[in-house]
């Protein structure tokens, strides 16, 4: 971008802001970043001796020192020693849980006051912002209705910090299927909302959607067998129409699925994204890179809870749980599946998001195959042309962290400087 270039959109940005709000010509503000070296989301190179300059909430130029003049303007923010890199995109958290080590979901479902459940996950929308995420998708409130409805509002109206929400309410499970149940006589409170067949399916889903849903969530399986093992809940007929029902509105479709069939069925009815996907043979993994249909492994969920029962990785044998996972996540790697970094945060620590991604290195893939995944990647799969790399024109939604994450994966822990949307979240360690 020239010099005038940059001039001509700053002076662009004061007079519409003063055209529209007098008083938001004052923040309209330029920074310049000047990081060590930046990862832009996308180039597996790093740029060395690159600048960053935001204006507003969007980056206004990104490249070489030379070539991107400082507007006189400007504050110029020094990241010395540090890697500038798009905000990070977390694909599945549920922010109404806390980990189940500390409560079971079964008692937080059922006993915690709603007022509780929110509050902590204030505590936590602001612990994932300042580890780095700067958007996340929150898949399901698992029985504290629209709750996500209203923390991505407080968020968007500056009342309490936290990263960009896309949220689905309540998630949709087949009558008889989910939890909590084991009490037969008794109607108990489920912690996602029950839907079936033609009329009740597209009622709910609209429903759901005039309530604020940004994407619908639905359980294509869960454990339900006569053993107690995942089945299969929806028909392809209802799967079918639920993916209908969604998009003629302009929203995707996530599903939940262990099961080879469960992934098969949700996968021709056209959903974004697979969430766990333990049971997936080759074939099915094929289907779903045919139709570009994503895969959140939810390596860390499987860690975590494998743990809370008494694994001690390191220590004991591997669970076969575990060694399904390792398997699974190969085989969609093999059949060239888009891997979406969703670690089903909540189940363990919020903050603690990039477990999730050091557990896909572990399990196969490159540092850079993760640090992609979690910006220009998700982006892509959740359809947000709007960020996930450094380039100009997209939000400004970048983080600073100690080393290079496209080496070494553990770098996105050390989290120095967090900007959202052209404002300054954090700097330093906090
Ligand atoms: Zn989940």
């Amino acid at each position: 971008m020239s010099h005038n270039r940059i001039l001509s959109l700053s002076a662009l940005l004061v007079v519409s802001s003063v055209l529209a709000h007098p008083l938001a010509a004052q923040t309209a503000q330029v920074i310049v970043l000047r990081p060590d070296r930046v990862f832009d989301g996308v180039t597996p190179r790093l740029h060395s001796g690159w600048l960053v300059v935001v204006a507003g909430e969007r980056i206004a130029a990104a490249g070489p020192e030379d070539r991107v003049p400082r507007p006189p303007e400007a504050r110029v923010i020094d990241l010395p020693g540090l890697t500038l890199l798009p905000g990070l995109i977390e694909g599945h958290s549920h922010l109404l849980l806390h980990p189940y080590n500390e409560t079971s979901w079964n008692d937080q479902v059922l006993r915690e006051p709603l007022a509780t459940r929110v509050a902590r996950a204030v505590r936590a929308a602001e612990k994932t912002l300042l580890a780095g995420i700067t958007t996340e998708r929150d898949l399901g409130t698992e029985g504290a209705g629209y709750a996500d409805v209203g923390l991505k509002q407080a968020i968007e109206q500056g009342i309490i910090p936290g990263p960009r929400l896309l949220v689905v309410g309540p998630a949709i499970v087949a009558t008889g299927s989910y939890g909590p149940k084991g009490a037969p006589e008794l109607r108990l409170p489920k912690g996602a909302e029950v839907a079936d067949g033609h009329d009740d399916l597209v009622r709910v889903v609209r429903d759901q959607i005039g309530r604020g849903a940004d994407q619908v969530k639905v359980y294509a399986d869960y454990r339900w067998g006569p053993t107690g093992g995942a089945q299969p809940t929806f028909t392809q007929d209802e799967l079918n129409l639920i993916v209908e029902v969604a998009r003629s509105s302009g929203r995707e479709v996530a599903a939940h699925a262990y099961t080879a069939e469960a992934m098969r069925r949700a996968t021709l009815a056209g959903v974004r994204t697979i969430e766990h996907g333990d049971s997936g043979t080759p074939e099915v993994f094929e289907l779903m890179a045919e139709r570009g249909v994503g895969l959140c492994p939810t390596l860390a969920a499987a860690e975590a809870v494998t743990s809370y029962a008494g694994w001690r990785k390191g220590v004991d044998p591997e669970p076969e749980r575990i060694t399904n996972k390792k398997r699974a996540f190969r085989a969609a790697l093999d059949a060239g599946v888009p891997i979406c970094f969703g670690g089903d945060v909540g189940v363990f620590p919020h903050g603690d998001n990039v477990w999730e991604l050091e557990l896909m290195v572990e399990y196969g893939f490159t540092p850079l195959q993760a640090a992609i995944a979690a910006t220009s990647g998700n982006a892509a799969i959740f359809g947000l042309d709007d960020r996930g790399a450094v380039r100009e024109g997209l939000l400004a939604d970048l983080i600073a962290v100690e080393g290079d994450p496209t080496h070494d994966i553990t770098a996105l822990r050390r989290v120095r400087f967090v900007m959202k949307g052209g404002a300054v979240v954090k700097q330093g360690i906090q």
